[in-house]
Order: structure tokens, then sequence, then C-alpha cells
């Protein structure tokens, strides 16, 4: 017997105290996956193609506010601060130009 888990990912929102993104969410468990750990831009946005050489990490939660926390306190320290801040600054530039 098997103890596998193979997610069946489908887009998702969260959208929680004015900040919202795109991210995958299993259909089946209703985890929702860091858009970050997976890379959920080729993962089930079908935004790029899969990188090569992606360090992925399976971190997946039961709430908005968990994943939250998790982006807060696992990326947004150390040099990956600025990274994120940075293209944080290029979205919202780009949203202005609209
Ligand atoms: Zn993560």
């Amino acid at each position: 017997m098997a103890y596998t888990w193979e997610p069946k990912w489908e887009e998702y929102i969260v959208e929680i105290d004015g900040i919202k993104f795109k991210t995958c969410r299993d259909k089946i468990t209703g985890m929702i996956a860091c858009p970050i750990c997976i890379h959920a831009a080729s993962k089930c946005l079908g935004l790029e193609k899969e990188p090569f050489g992606y360090n992925y990490e399976n971190s997946f939660f039961f709430s908005e506010h968990d994943l939250i926390i998790h982006i807060r306190e696992y990326h947004a320290r150390g040099n990956n601060r600025s990274i994120i801040l940075s293209n944080i600054k290029t979205v919202r530039g780009k949203e202005r130009k609209k």
C-alpha cells in the first residue's frame, strides 16, 4: 500500500488583509501551497515553464493566514526581503501605468 499524496492543483486567489495574489490549491484536500516554494507560476498558473534547478520545497497550509505568516517569516527576510520588496515595487509601478 502506498502512502503518497498526488495533489490535483487548481488556481487559487489568496485575498486577506489587503494582500491579493494567485497560488495553487489542492482540489481534494483544500491545502494551499506557498507560491514561492512550489513555483506556482509553472505548477498551476501556466505563466512560465518549470525553471531549471529551482529549489522546490513542500509548504502547504490549511489557511490563508498561515500562508501569509510563512511568507513573511520564511521568505521575507535577509537578502530575500530586498528581492521581494523590489518585486512589489515593480508590480505596483506596472499597476499605476494602466
Ligand atoms: Zn514558501
